[in-house]
């Protein structure tokens, strides 16, 4: 029903929102077929679903019941024990040994497998890992079932009430292990159940036959939970790796897009950072396609954009990667590139894949590319610096005439003295007093009510005047200033926030840089109690591009922060990796979802339902969710239609300085569109 209605309201005039559109269809169909998974038809399910999924899921079926083992191992021992225990001098001893001896072995044999497997180190499980699962706990419900069957008839009375206990205890503990995977669940119930149904039957005694009915309307009953429980498990993985893939693409050519592309950057350059990998990067622009968009319609533009795409994975090697990076630029990484004449020989390849005309209704298209390109180099440690200087290279190429390439060099550096310039100033400006904070406002929609600010950092520098972080930002980074200007903020912003009504936080921005320091975490201990800010009123806030990293240091530290009360968001999210894993890499408090959602949200379904994951997977995850960049009524109430908790943005306040903050709080919040 829903895959009908997907269709229905697919839109001809934009090819790109109608691929997005097939995806959350496919997407709908998956998750049926994860339904299945969970259901146990694993056959079904993982044949339909892409293996990479299947195999996730698997993973984490089988880690949630290791992650039982130890309680699950005890329970089993203690069980047997007392079963033992309790019929010792009732039945016959040999079979009852040899029983236990049975289920020790396997419980011996489980706790080996979890020890030498390699399931809890990898994310993802192989078909076979979740059949054994399966048997594993078939042959727990054939021992247990067998109990009742080799022991109820010839043991007393109070012996029968100890056993039946210990199976109603066991049949309960296997549907509350095995709850993400029914088919271990119904293959460790069902054997118990009728072990214990058959002893029942044979006893004689009305009482034993009511307790039949009791065990039959339990078994049904728990069934039915684990069966939908599965279900649930499946449905909440299969969301987030669907957030996940639709913000890492791009609708329309299927290629990763700029968020993904600047993670690539970003591992790059640790690549050469480490172990001095050469890559390089190029911009692409398709030179005509504007024309053509203007002249023949955008659905012109956009079969010539998929087809470019084709041609470019056709001119470049296996181990590069291609992206979009928005309506008519591609980017290409390119690894184990860094001689001249090579980066040179591989443009002109590209650009000859663009030689062959491209047709439409007959007609030939006056479509070809320019190329600019930069090879990673020493020194250079920012995503932002290795795109602009692509960027800067493609302009030169374009200035050069259409169909050409120019490789970035030291003669292009007009943009690299300017930046000199200003990191000479950078290292000056906190002494000058050039900094300063501007704060805003985060208003939570239910209660209308403002909880608190984000300090935003400023600097007025007194030639250029004001400069935008944007600018700044990465060169404080490139060259470590900003662990300095990054603890003036907390000063500063704690120290504000500590003048605030009661209960409103501050949210400070926090770069990667600053999680090399090992004093962070002291520090900002130090500034709350000179300041008087309780932690619970700090949230630090952190993009991915933190987290993309071996080093588990700051990770450490960030963990060691939020376990003092301080809170932590993800900033940006849906513009980095979007990788879920991350979310679990850190105890983060909050999810704050990039303003590119927000733009097109009142008018775009795909951009809607991204958001309202978002605020689902929040909810699950036990975080809290906030929107940036809210500016027009019609984006607000879409958000709040979507239960969004908090929003920030310009029509709620725009950034201000400390001393408007008590005007604004006491007039009260009114909403001005941007
Ligand atoms: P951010 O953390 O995502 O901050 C939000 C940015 O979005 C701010 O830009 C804010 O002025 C802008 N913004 C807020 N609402 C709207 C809206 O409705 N529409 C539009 N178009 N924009 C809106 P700003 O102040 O230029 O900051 C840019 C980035 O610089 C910040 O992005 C943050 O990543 C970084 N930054 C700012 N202050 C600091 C700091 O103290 N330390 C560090 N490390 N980074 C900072
Ligand atoms: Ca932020
Ligand atoms: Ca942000």
């Amino acid at each position: 029903m829903h895959e009908r209605k997907i269709n229905v309201h697919v839109n001809y005039m934009h090819p790109q929102r109608n691929l997005l559109n097939m995806k959350l269809a496919r997407a709908l169909r998956t998750a049926g077929r994860c339904g299945a998974l969970a259901a146990g038809r694993y056959a079904d399910a993982v044949s339909g679903c892409d293996e990479e999924l299947a195999g996730r899921i698997r993973g984490e079926q089988i880690r949630s019941v290791l992650r039982h083992l130890t309680f699950a191992t005890l329970a089993t021992v203690l069980n047997g024990a007392v079963l033992v225990a309790s019929v010792w001098n009732e039945v016959n001893r040999a079979s009852l040994l040899a029983w236990l001896l049975a289920v020790l072995c396997m419980v011996c044999l489980s706790v080996a497998r979890r020890l030498t497997g390699s399931v809890s180190r990898h994310t993802r499980a192989s078909h076979s890992a979740l059949v054994r699962t399966v048997r594993n706990a078939l042959m727990f419900g054939v021992l247990w079932g067998l109990a009742p069957i080799l022991f109820f008839v010839d043991a007393s009375g109070g012996s029968r009430v100890v056993m039946a206990c210990i199976c109603a205890g066991t049949i309960g503990g296997s549907a509350f292990i095995y709850s993400r995977i029914p088919a271990a669940a119904i293959a460790m119930i069902v054997p118990i159940a009728l072990g214990s149904i058959w002893a029942l039957a044979q006893s004689g005694g009305p009482e034993f036959q009511y307790v039949l009915v009791l065990v039959v309307g339990y078994c049904g009953v728990l069934i039915r939970g684990v069966l939908l429980n599965g279900l649930e498990g499946a449905r909440q993985f299969f969301t987030r790796s669907e957030i996940e893939q639709i913000a890492r693409r791009d609708g329309l050519t299927n290629l990763d897009n700029r968020a993904t592309f600047r993670g690539m950057v970003a591992d790059a350059i640790l690549r050469h950072e480490r172990a001095n990998e050469p890559c390089a990067i190029l911009y692409l622009d398709l030179d005509g396609l504007q024309k053509i968009n203007d002249v023949q319609g955008h659905a012109v533009g956009d079969e010539i954009l998929v087809e470019a795409a084709a041609r470019l994975q056709t001119a470049v090697r296996r181990v590069d990667r291609i992206a979009r990076l928005d309506s008519n630029q591609f980017a290409i990484i390119a690894p184990d590139i860094s001689g001249e004449a090579t980066l040179r020989a591989f443009a002109s390849r590209v650009i000859s894949a663009f030689q062959a005309p491209f047709t439409h209704a007959q007609q030939s298209l006056d479509i070809s590319v320019s190329i600019g390109a930069f090879v990673i180099q020493s020194g250079v440690t920012n995503v932002e610096t290795v795109m602009r200087n692509a960027e800067l290279a493609l302009q030169k190429a374009q200035r050069s005439g259409r169909g050409s390439y120019h490789v970035f060099g030291p003669s292009d550096d007009a943009a690299l003295f300017q930046r000199i310039g200003l990191e000479r100033d950078l290292r000056l400006a906190l002494e000058r007093r050039e900094f300063y904070l501007n704060f805003q406002p985060l208003l939570e929609i239910e209660s209308q009510r403002v909880t608190g600010f984000e300090a935003l950092l400023r600097w007025r520098h007194p030639v250029r005047g004001n400069i935008p972080p944007s600018v700044f930002i990465p060169i404080a980074e490139d060259t470590g200033v900003i662990d300095a200007i990054g603890a003036w903020v907390i000063r500063e912003a704690c120290a504000a926030a500590a003048a605030w009504p009661p209960g409103m936080r501050v949210g400070v921005n926090l770069s990667a840089h600053q999680l090399k320091s090992r004093t962070l975490n002291a520090f900002i201990a130090t500034t709350l109690e000179e300041t008087g800010l309780e932690p619970q009123q700090l949230e630090i806030e952190i993009t991915e591009s933190v987290l993309v990293t071996d080093d588990q240091e700051p990770l450490d530290i960030l963990t060691a922060l939020r376990a003092t009360g301080v809170g932590l968001a993800l900033d940006d999210f849906g513009t980095g990796y979007s990788s879920l894993s991350y979310l679990r890499r850190l105890p983060f408090s909050r999810i704050k979802i990039d303003r590119s959602f927000v733009t097109d949200i009142s008018t775009s379904r795909d951009c809607a339902a991204i958001v309202k994951s978002i605020v689902t997977l929040a909810r699950d995850l036990e975080m809290d969710v906030i929107a940036e960049g809210i500016e027009t009524h019609e984006q607000y109430e879409a958000l709040r239609r979507l239960n969004c908790s908090e929003v920030q943005g310009f029509l709620i306040g725009r950034p201000m300085n400390e001393e408007a903050i008590e005007s604004y709080l006491r007039k009260g919040v009114t909403l001005q569109a941007a």
